[in-house]
């Protein structure tokens, strides 16, 4: 145990495109763990993989902290003593460590050109083995530091020719290290291929800049994705030999986060119609647009909420959680190993739920520009948060505010006439003249002293209040929905509310 280090931890992602919300709650388990220890969050850019390079990816990552709340401690707008934050920007760095490698025996210089490369992955082609891989079995076929005389490496090295620094995995050996949430785990080193470590371009590959990176930040626990798994044996040794394994952070490889067919997937996205991304995402190369959690209509608090609990509860039946109780109750310990599903109809039930925790005040902004989207504009605040009140338990996106809120501020366009038509008749139409009459003269507009006029108007034309009720929602609203109409009607007020059934009455002629 690493009692005595600082709690340091980090969200290392490579910036290639949108933010997956497996990421998120990446970024929310390593938040959580480092403020529940005092301890510091770091947001590392790994951006070695130059051909993956996405522009904007990194600006993206930013704002999608920013909007979850869950912004670093350290990274490369932030500072900090540790940086610079990003890889490319430490890649003078990481030569010397692979150099130092090699001198110990621990990994070579592999001269193989692509052409190379190919030919073997066709000449070792088996039944047994479908997918040739160097590793210890090859190596000692191909062109490299084990297999040439030393003066021929020193003469190429010397000529610059292209050259990448490869592990040499060792023969049959167990590398064991325990896991936070899955205990102990093993990997027989001659399964693992010999990893590149540093590329031709003298880039690292991720498997050397994380060890190095993690080493030179002093990060006490490491928590990824479960995809990172099959790597572990390459970091450990890695550690062993450069470090030793003392200072090896402790690690947790976070369960997938499964989708109706296995590992959620942006397609997932895409073909059942829910989100995947924190935020909008536009592919800069297609200019495909990826719906983000936010403009779906979800708020912050309940994306938090949503994610600590895919594959992490505290153990009670809880599943509402603030950021502050999540700092106080998450562990690490209790997130489960197996994938954990994610269920879109319960994602808007946590958002329900948050909509209606919260102050509609805190989220009126985001609501306000929605409602602006569909060109209708705000002016009277007092009667906007009024109607964010008599709403939100119908709401559960954001957007779901524009439809029930918007006919408050703007007239219905469309009336569902076809609802009332059938039913009509004179009756009626005598009955609404006179509610019109009654409106007009009323002195005292409140809900309960409509609904009681409303009612004993309708006593009096012996008709079922019931069959008054659904017209009037009707020329107030345009459809069947919203809530009690005569809450409605309050809020609309005398004026608005006797011009809508005035109108509404005209289109029924
Ligand atoms: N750069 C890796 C990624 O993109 C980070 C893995 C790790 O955290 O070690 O996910």
């Amino acid at each position: 145990m690493h009692t005595t280090k600082k709690v340091r931890v980090r969200f290392a992602p490579s910036p290639t495109g949108g933010l997956h919300l497996g990421g998120v709650r990446t970024v929310l388990y390593n938040y959580l763990f480092a403020k529940q220890h005092q301890g510091d969050f770091i947001l590392r850019i790994e951006d070695t993989d130059q051909s993956r390079y996405v522009a904007g990816a990194e600006e993206y990552i930013f704002n999608c902290l920013k909007w979850t709340g869950l912004e670093p401690d350290e990274s490369p707008i932030h500072g900090g003593a540790y940086g610079p934050y990003r890889q490319s920007e430490r890649k003078a760095l990481y030569r010397q460590y692979a150099e130092q490698l090699v001198k110990d025996g621990y990994a070579y210089y592999a001269f193989d050109t692509p052409g190379e490369l190919e030919k073997m992955r066709v000449d070792f082609k088996t039944t047994q083995n479908p997918s040739p891989q160097y590793d210890l079995t090859i190596r000692t076929k191909m062109r490299n530091s084990l297999t040439l005389a030393e003066s021929e490496v020193k003469k190429l090295l010397d000529e610059n020719t292209r050259h990448v620094i490869r592990i040499k995995m060792p023969e049959n050996e167990t590398v064991t290290f325990t896991d936070m949430i899955r205990g102990e785990v093993s990997f027989n080193t001659s399964v693992v291929d010999d990893k590149v470590l540093l590329k031709a371009d003298g880039m690292p590959t991720y498997h050397l800049a994380v060890v190095v990176d993690d080493h030179l930040m002093e990060i006490s626990h490491a928590f990824r994705g479960e995809e990172w798994l099959p790597s572990a044996p390459v970091h450990i040794l890695l550690w062993k030999y450069l470090f030793g394994l003392d200072a090896m952070p402790q690690w947790a490889h976070l369960p997938l986060i499964l989708g109706p067919n296995g590992k959620l997937s942006k397609r997932d996205g895409a073909k059942y119609g829910f989100p995947v991304f924190a935020m909008n995402w536009t592919d800069p190369k297609t200019n495909e647009l990826t719906e983000g959690f936010k403009e779906k209509g979800f708020l912050p608090e309940a994306f938090i909420n949503l994610l600590a609990v895919l594959g992490w509860n505290d153990g009670t039946e809880q599943e509402i959680f603030s950021k502050t109780e999540l700092i106080e109750k998450f562990s690490i310990e209790r997130v489960h190993s197996g994938g954990a599903k994610f269920d879109y109809e319960k994602a808007k039930w946590f958002n329900h739920e948050w909509i209606k925790k919260l102050q509609v005040s805190s989220y009126g902004l985001q609501v306000k520009e929605l409602l602006e989207n569909k060109g209708i504009v705000i002016t009277d605040q007092a009667r906007f948060i009024q109607v964010l009140e008599l709403v939100k338990e119908r709401c559960h996106l954001l957007t779901d505010f524009a439809e029930q809120g918007a006919f408050f501020f703007k007239a219905p366009e469309k009336y569902d006439v076809d609802a009332v038509k059938p039913k009509w008749n004179e009756a009626k139409q005598v009955f609404f003249a006179e509610l019109i009459r009654n409106f007009e003269l009323n002195s005292n507009w409140n809900a309960h002293d409509l609904e009681t006029g409303f009612k004993e108007m309708a006593a009096a034309h012996q008709i079922k209040p019931g069959e008054l009720l659904l017209p009037l929602r009707i020329m107030l609203v345009g459809g069947k929905f919203g809530p009690h109409v005569f809450d409605i009607a309050e809020i609309l007020g005398k004026e608005e509310t006797v011009v809508r059934v005035k109108h509404f009455l005209g289109l029924l002629q």
